[in-house]
């Protein structure tokens, strides 16, 4: 423990003493939290205290404030969360015996003065008097803009059994959104609001959170046996009757999250960007974003990694390892370098996966099984993907911290995207059976977008119609629409755009808005129907070839002007041209049509007898399209979508229509194409939430 004491304070050195040289924006600082916490394992109790300074960022005084009180989510049925889940969530059931939990403030103090008297609860999204996750707490003066209060708050609170993220599970413990947590105020200006106003919402079964920036100091007591693993860095450790006393820093984050079992297995690692950056992924950004490797390389460095392993996964660690310096790669070179010093990877229990696949900042909760450790299971990448998957979030809901109750597809739906392509890049696929056969993770997300659709991506998340609609646009949906962008602008101007989003945001509370203007830079046709249909709306669409036809073109014969036959004798019957040398040409009609509302450019192509092809791009604003051409060979085929850029497209298998003989693709690579469609298909129906 020593060990890492040391290390982590000279990690956490560094970086702050190269701070300009990182270049980062620092967040504006509103929140300051001083936590003090102690655990009792055996009640499953937490008593706390804190000091939180606050500081008013609107131009206009505040008369109340408000708290996030979470946990009450676990305090009965009652609550908003529990009638919208029905206790019940990712494949995890409450415990309704004796699973409840909950949060009370016993006291709090501004300056001495007790505010108990103001508290009252609010259910700002649905009215129900019996939620009690925001607490509304008037105050007996305003706060002046820019004014910094410091309120004395203590609290008791009882962790639910876990099925939602936080919890227990015997003597295993995940703290999340644990603590009286203040909302946001939002000053006018920020997420584009007009008026300043406070933005905090009840927890509900399909939302997660949003917070401020800030500075947090937690001092957490528990009995000697516990392994601790937290957010921030250890700073100092102390032991007394039994009991230690563990206390973590971390400046600039919006979000703390610790956990506890005396049974965790600590492994640690380094990244070091000189070995952990591959060379052919630095050549790779260097050449498509436009910047030297010097340059991508410059805000590099080194990440402590701590892996918090169960006894029985310890031999699946390194592929936790793999993953996630895989990942701090990725993001460093596409996105921007990680600003803090270290992760740590938490590997819950096979009995508490109600825990697992959760962000929280420089900390995530991964999952796997003990079997998946096992070939040739060990082809299925599920504790890899989920990973990076997790990691992920530490960017697009932690470092772009965007509302996650009102915009959840800024974070899933971006992370999705990511998580796609850097499974992809660093291992093909995310389940892999023997004979070389493999299902992309795109692949497993595009089968999603065939699905009818009844919600526009961007809705507030507790305003889906049901919670199998917040988890089809929060995420694949939100990230196949990021494909297809990415497919219509191609790679370096895409990852250009993608970039700059992530650099200018950092530190900040991005909208879809904000994110939409970047990607307006990029000029792409017909855009702004596009994003109607889909951030906005629930448009699909299927591409198809409605008919192709290619016949000899026989020159012109009949009456003339002057009412003269031309080439032929009235009352005989018309010589047919012997079939070898019959020379006409063929004139071939072709129909493609666009079902849906979503007006994509596509490509179509017509292949002909002779080897010879011909390709146009039809702009998609119209219903369907007639081309008509007269060439020396038969057509032979019509593909519409060649290079399957149409990511939207529900069945890509009526996208072709062969006519003559055709030397496209072989048979097999038709049955292969198919058989991947049927995959598509059955994970669409069995497909849950990372
Ligand atoms: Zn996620």
């Amino acid at each position: 423990m020593k060990r890492i004491v040391a290390a982590s304070l000279l990690v956490a050195a560094g970086l702050w003493g190269s701070r300009t040289a990182l270049a980062l924006d620092a967040p504006r600082k509103i929140v300051d939290y001083d936590i003090k916490v102690s655990l009792d394992p055996e009640k499953k109790l937490l008593d706390g205290r804190e000091t939180l300074k606050w500081t008013n960022p609107a131009s206009v005084p505040v008369g109340e404030l408000k708290f996030h009180l979470y946990w009450n989510a676990f305090r009965n049925n009652r609550s908003t969360f529990f009638r919208e889940s029905g206790g019940q969530l990712r494949r995890d059931r409450a415990d309704l015996a004796n699973g409840w939990g909950y949060i009370d403030v016993t006291s709090m103090a501004w300056d001495g003065q007790d505010l108990t008297a103001g508290f009252r609860f609010e259910s700002p999204d649905d009215g129900n008097p019996e939620d009690r996750t925001v607490l509304s707490v008037s105050l007996p003066r305003p706060v002046a803009p820019d004014e910094t209060i410091s309120l004395d708050i203590s609290w008791k609170a009882k962790a639910p059994r876990v099925f939602a993220r936080s919890g227990y599970v015997r003597d295993f413990f995940f703290v999340g959104q644990w603590f009286p947590k203040i909302g946001v105020l939002e000053p006018a200006g920020l997420r584009r609001r007009t008026d300043a106003g406070w933005n905090c919402h009840q927890y509900h079964a399909n939302s997660e959170f949003y917070a401020d920036w800030g500075d947090y100091r937690v001092e957490i007591t528990l009995p000697e046996k516990f392994v601790v693993g937290s957010a921030g860095a250890l700073v100092s450790e102390t032991k007394a009757d039994g009991k230690k006393t563990l206390t973590y820093v971390q400046s600039r984050i919006h979000d703390f999250a610790w956990t506890a079992d005396p049974r965790y297995v600590v492994k640690e690692s380094l990244f070091d960007p000189a070995k952990d950056v591959p060379k052919e992924e630095i050549e790779r950004a260097s050449k498509i974003l436009g910047r030297t490797p010097e340059e991508l390389m410059r805000g590099f460095r080194p990440v402590k990694l701590l892996f918090y392993m169960q006894p029985d996964h310890l031999s699946q660690w390194t592929r936790y390892e793999d993953a996630q310096k895989w990942a701090l790669a990725w993001f460093g070179l596409w996105a921007f370098p990680y600003p803090y010093a270290q992760v740590s990877v938490i590997d819950p229990p096979e009995d508490g996966l109600g825990a697992a696949g959760m962000e929280y900042q420089t900390l995530y909760t991964a999952g796997t099984f003990k079997w998946l450790g096992r070939w040739p299971l060990t082809g299925i990448r599920e504790q890899e993907m989920v990973c990076i998957h997790e990691f992920g979030h530490g960017y697009w809901y932690g470092l772009l911290a965007s509302n996650e109750f009102e915009e959840s597809w800024m974070d899933e739906g971006i992370n999705s995207f990511t998580e796609a392509v850097m499974m992809d890049r660093r291992y093909r696929y995310i389940a892999q059976f023997p004979f070389g056969v493999g299902i992309t993770d795109e692949n497993s997300k595009r089968a999603i977008v065939s699905a009818p659709d009844f919600d526009p991506i961007v809705t507030k998340a507790w305003q889906y119609s049901t919670g199998d609609s917040y988890g089809r646009n929060s995420y694949p949906r939100a990230a196949e629409t990021l494909e297809q962008i990415r497919r219509l602008a191609g790679e370096e101007r895409f990852w250009r755009s993608f970039r700059r989003y992530a650099e200018r945001w950092r530190f900040d509370h991005p909208t879809s808005e904000d994110f939409l203007e970047e990607m307006r830079t990029l000029g792409l046709q017909n855009f702004e129907p596009f994003v109607r249909k889909t951030f906005y709306g629930t448009g699909e669409l299927d591409f198809r070839v409605l008919r192709a036809v290619s016949e000899r073109r026989d020159p012109m014969t009949g009456y003339d002007d002057a009412g003269k036959p031309v080439a032929f004798e009235p009352g005989k019957k018309k010589k047919e041209p012997k079939k070898k040398d019959d020379t006409r040409p063929y004139e071939s009609v072709v129909v493609v049509g666009r079902q849906g509302e979503l007006p994509i450019p596509v490509d179509v192509l017509l292949r002909f007898e002779n080897g010879a092809s011909w390709r146009t791009t039809w702009d998609g604003t119209t219903k369907w399209l007639r081309l008509r051409t007269t060439y020396a060979s038969r057509l032979s085929q019509v593909v519409l979508d060649p290079d399957g850029k149409v990511v939207f497209d529900r069945d890509p298998f009526n996208n072709v229509k062969n006519v003559g003989k055709v030397h496209g693709p072989s048979a097999a690579a038709k049955v292969r194409a198919y058989a991947m469609h049927l995959v598509e298909i059955a994970l669409s129906s069995v497909w849950s939430l990372p």
